[in-house]
């Protein structure tokens, strides 16, 4: 009894203790107090965050517009396009998409002070045929991307509408940008050109979480690999005695499931697909596989990543030694690439987001690490988050998808009140978030 009671026991004691470190809100600092209090007390703000209450139903029907857009992958202008005009017709008459596909409208604080980028992401997973139309049954939405990023982006124009309503003067910059490219084998291309084209950014938000509390601040890399093994094929009978495109990739997925990683940092590895081979009769000529590996820093997973290629490489040369042969090669191609970062749970950008979260009357969620647009500035030592939308999001990246507006308001108010935070208000609080060197 006790022995076979001791292992789940001790399990159990391990998954509070991972849970409670995740959980856990750093102190929040009395200086930062201090400025909230300030700002949050001010009466523009108060007004502003009346303001986007009273702006959610217009918002609503702006997300039911714009999730009609579609946004594959690599396929973003058509909504990028839109989305620029709506905040062109705000005032941004400088508003521009750059030259990777990013919508990026700029609203200049009192200067001097930092400049801090507030984003959603345009594109979604859908291909391109998929039915976006909207269904509505007990209060919520059902669509492809009604929440994720739908809801982000029209989050980001009641914010605009908020700041024209009231006029608030911000000592910092702050960027509104529609990103691309933040899906999948989009790879972050998005944030990737923005902090290329940018190097005096000082901070990054995006909104693009399922529920309002929730804040990710670690960024979880991932390399993907696909390998393509080539032999000369031929008969199963009459030509053995020939290498095997599924046998290489049979040896090379044998080392590859066994390559210890870390637990901390959480370092994973699983060969996702496969695919090849002609007939049971033939010896197989092409072989196919993709691996995906991750990691909460970069360093395990480059080591990992040294592993899987190693693996690779001797699978090849084992399966050719076996018959005598040098015809079977692999052809390994990087098909992503998502650097990872950690950041302090007290750094100035967490406290500014805990403070807003409780202000709107919100529990925060402290997110295991997560692969999000914000990876890339964690990975540049910038401080980023990615945060909770308003309303509630449920089967993301699924046909699906629904989107339910209860409160949906309370995620504008929150993320207006960190940014408000973070760049400061002119003549009520100074910025929260520091002033970098610009980058090389
Ligand atoms: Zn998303």
């Amino acid at each position: 009894m006790a022995s076979k009671l001791l292992p789940s026991v001790l399990l159990l004691v391990a998954m509070l203790a991972v849970t409670v470190v995740m959980a856990a809100e750093a102190p929040i600092v009395q200086a930062a107090k201090d400025s909230f209090a300030a700002i949050a007390a001010h009466q523009k703000v108060k007004a502003a965050l009346d303001f986007l209450k009273n702006d959610d139903a217009n918002t609503l029907t702006e997300q039911k517009t714009i999730v009609v857009i579609p946004a594959p992958p690599f396929k973003e202008q058509a909504r990028a396009t839109d989305y620029l005009k709506r905040i062109a017709a705000l005032g941004f008459k400088d508003a521009r998409i750059d030259k990777e596909g990013n919508v990026v409208a700029v609203r200049p604080g009192t200067g001097n002070g930092p400049k801090l980028v507030v984003s959603a992401h345009l594109d979604t997973v859908f291909p391109e045929d998929t039915d976006l139309a909207i269904k509505e049954k007990d209060g919520k939405l059902y669509a492809p991307g009604i929440g994720d990023d739908t809801r982000g982006l029209v989050e980001l124009l009641s914010m605009i509408r908020a700041f024209n309503a009231t006029g608030i003067k911000t000592v910092g910059d702050i960027y509104f940008v529609g990103t691309v490219g933040e899906e999948g084998l989009g790879d972050l291309r998005g944030v990737k050109a923005l902090f290329r084209d940018h190097k005096d950014l000082d901070g990054f938000i995006s909104i693009d979480g399922p529920e309002t509390g929730r804040i990710v601040y670690l960024a979880v890399g991932s390399h993907r690999y696909r390998a393509t093994f080539k032999g000369p094929g031929g008969h199963s009978f009459l030509k053995f005695g020939q290498p095997s495109a599924i046998h290489a990739m049979g040896r090379a997925i044998a080392r590859i499931s066994d390559l210890q990683t870390p637990r901390q940092p959480k370092t994973t590895f699983t060969v996702g697909t496969v695919r090849g081979g002609i007939s049971v009769n033939s010896i197989a000529d092409e072989a196919v596989m993709e691996v995906d590996m991750r990691s909460v820093e970069n360093a395990p997973l480059l080591k990992l990543e040294e592993g899987i290629l190693k693996a690779v490489k001797d699978a090849v040369a084992e399966e050719n030694a076996r018959w005598g042969s040098d015809k079977l090669s692999v052809d390994i191609k990087l098909v992503g690439d998502r650097p990872a970062g950690v950041q302090p749970s007290d750094a100035p950008i967490m406290q500014a987001l805990l403070l807003a979260t409780h202000a709107v009357g919100v529990q925060p969620i402290l997110e295991e690490a997560a692969s999000t647009d914000s990876n890339l500035p964690i990975s540049l030592g910038i401080p980023a988050v990615t945060v909770g939308r308003g309303g509630r999001t449920e089967s993301q990246h699924s046909p699906g998808e629904w989107f339910d507006p209860t409160n949906a308001y309370l995620g504008p108010q929150r993320n207006f009140l960190a940014v408000l935070a973070l760049v400061g208000v002119d003549g009520v609080a100074k910025p929260m978030l520091p002033k970098r060197p610009p980058r090389q």
